[in-house]
């Protein structure tokens, strides 16, 4: 079942912010029916722009020209900056547009204080496979954000990967798990080419292998819709090699290692806000 529309076509979306985020998500967007003629992104320096522009997306070094020339404007400066920047580019605010915060840790409640009155927000917490279109992005609308707003930022995101809305309160909880997870995933990857590697194979090939498992494993899980135990335990022959492996593992603690990492890097992403 298709659950989300086509975006407007016609819609204008801004980026304050040329980083990493900004374009992943605007490279996932241009995936999608989006059209770089309708996108334009503000950053104070030429640096990270030329990406962007090979996209065909237009850019510039002033903000509010962003803001005023955008029906949706994405806020994706680092957390530190959220408060410079919108306190910058609110007198240049309307009432109908929608303003999508991707900044780690910066509430709601933040948000809405810094810009005018009744303005339409929406908190939206990314993932860097945007940039492949499999990206996991969890939002939150603001007081004044109705369903249908969340729906027009959903139509925008849904080739950037999966795309969910929930409380504020999961935002943390999906920054500690997903946002920094990605993180946490390429540990792991890292971890088992290097293991090859002490088994005495080369690094090239260990490596290559080790991504390709990740990714096979996590379309798998994905795609089966099986709970991970569930599979883990049809990969386990009795007294086989992985049963022995995930003994190690388990010795090692990994679970719980991974577990108290994720509640970290949450109660990190709380101390942000
Ligand atoms: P980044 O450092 O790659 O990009 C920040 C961009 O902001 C740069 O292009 C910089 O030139 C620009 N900038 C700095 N000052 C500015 C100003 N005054 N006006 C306009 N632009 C300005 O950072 P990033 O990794 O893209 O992160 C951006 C936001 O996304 C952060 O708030 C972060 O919390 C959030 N986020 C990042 C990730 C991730 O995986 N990178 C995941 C989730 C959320």
């Amino acid at each position: 079942m298709k659950m989300d529309q086509d975006a407007d076509p016609q819609l204008r979306i801004g980026f304050i912010g040329a980083g990493n985020m900004a374009f992943g998500i605007a490279k996932g967007m241009l995936s999608g029916n989006v059209l770089p003629i309708n996108i334009k992104v503000s950053a104070p320096s030429s640096t990270n722009q030329g990406r962007f522009q090979e996209l065909g997306i237009s850019v510039t070094h002033s903000n509010t020209e962003v803001v005023s020339g955008s029906d949706l404007v994405f806020v994706a400066v680092k957390p530190h900056l959220v408060p410079l920047v919108l306190s910058e580019v609110s007198p240049h605010v309307q009432q109908k547009q929608i303003i999508v915060s991707v900044a780690a840790g910066v509430t709601l409640a933040v948000l809405e204080e810094l810009l005018p009155e009744n303005s339409i927000v929406i908190r939206l917490m990314p993932n860097l496979p945007c940039v492949v279109q499999e990206g996991a992005l969890l939002f939150a609308r603001g007081a004044n954000a109705k369903q249908e707003d969340g729906a027009v930022l959903r139509s925008l995101l849904r080739c950037c990967g999966l795309v969910v809305e929930g409380p504020e309160a999961w935002i943390d909880i999906h920054t500690g798990m997903s946002g920094s997870g990605v993180a946490f995933v390429y540990l792991f990857a890292e971890a088992l080419a290097e293991g090859a590697v002490k088994m005495g194979m080369p690094s090239a090939l260990a490596h290559s292998i080790a991504s390709q498992t990740v990714l096979g494993a996590g379309r798998l899980l994905r795609d089966s819709g099986k709970h991970p135990a569930q599979l883990r335990s049809e990969v386990c022959t009795p007294g086989g090699t992985t049963i022995y492996g995930l003994h190690t593992l388990e010795q090692g603690g990994v679970r719980a290692s991974v577990m108290s990492a994720v509640e970290s890097a949450t109660e990190k992403a709380r101390e942000l806000g």
